[in-house]
């Protein structure tokens, strides 16, 4: 599932493959539960409109368009595709997105639990925490909310209010590198071992940024970029998936929180 390092890879990946600029010239709709307007209507406001830039914030991924924001957020297995004409549509590619450039962007998405709207403004990421990239994420406001909350350190770190972009496997893999028991509750965290968990989150999501993402499952529904070609950051996982800890060697822990698997190692991290 994509979290904030699959969304960035995208948008990186997006703009590299020279996609700012490009005119959208038409929209083939094929699951209309997907976009938040009727189809005759998505259509009509998207047609002709420039990409002018592509954002990401949290996990979403946004084409501004001028004076509308194509807002795209993946869930469980959305996927964005960019093919050029001679594509054919196969399984699951339940939005075409037809560029002037010749190419198309292709919403991908076995399970359909993806969400694609056209929005005048972005007051809806309003409610959404710091975005761990961006500058609003430092130490000192991160403490400071950290104080405030009452649920599990694993579970907070997974609420998009709290901060923007992580999920379960980054989440394990920070509370790993900050030797952090995922059941801890943040009261009991000092300062010390607060800046440690803070370090951790940054390094974890700049290490997978740079190995392109995790692909951690089969087939086309696995995480790739727009090109279909997996990141290797699964290759240089911690703790997460894994059965023996790194350090200690021992068995890691799989418990439960908030439904989410969560991989841990019960000696190295207290
Ligand atoms: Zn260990």
């Amino acid at each position: 599932m994509p979290e904030i390092v699959e969304v960035e890879t995208i948008k990186n990946d997006l703009i590299k493959s020279d996609v700012l600029s490009n005119k959208i010239i038409n929209v083939e709709i094929f699951a209309t539960s997907l976009i938040n307007s009727s189809k005759d209507d998505f259509i009509k406001k998207i047609k002709n409109k420039e990409i002018k830039d592509i954002l990401r914030i949290g996990k979403y991924l946004i084409f501004d368009l001028g004076d509308l924001y194509l807002t795209i957020h993946l869930k469980m297995t959305g996927h964005i595709f960019l093919k050029n004409k001679t594509y054919h549509r196969k399984k699951h590619d339940h939005i075409i997105f037809h560029l002037d450039s010749n190419k198309k962007l292709i919403y991908f998405d076995p399970r359909r639990f993806g969400s694609i709207s056209l929005k005048k403004e972005l007051s809806f990421l309003d409610k959404l925490g710091p975005d761990i990239l961006s500058k609003k994420f430092n130490f000192k406001s991160f403490y400071k909310d950290l104080k405030l909350k009452k649920q599990k350190i694993k579970a907070l770190l997974l609420d998009q209010s709290f901060i923007a972009g992580l999920g379960n496997i980054y989440a394990d893999e920070a509370l790993f590198l900050a030797k952090i028991n995922p059941e801890k509750l943040p009261s009991q965290l000092n300062p010390k071992k607060a800046q440690e968990l803070f370090n951790s989150i940054k390094i974890v999501i700049k290490k997978a940024i740079k190995n392109g993402g995790t692909s951690l499952g089969t087939g086309r529904s696995n995480f790739s970029s727009i090109d279909e070609v997996f990141g290797l950051n699964q290759n240089h996982l911690l703790i997460h998936t894994k059965k023996t800890c790194p350090k200690c060697k021992r068995d890691v822990k799989k418990i439960k929180i908030n439904q989410r698997t969560s991989h841990f190692c019960k000696n190295c991290q207290k």
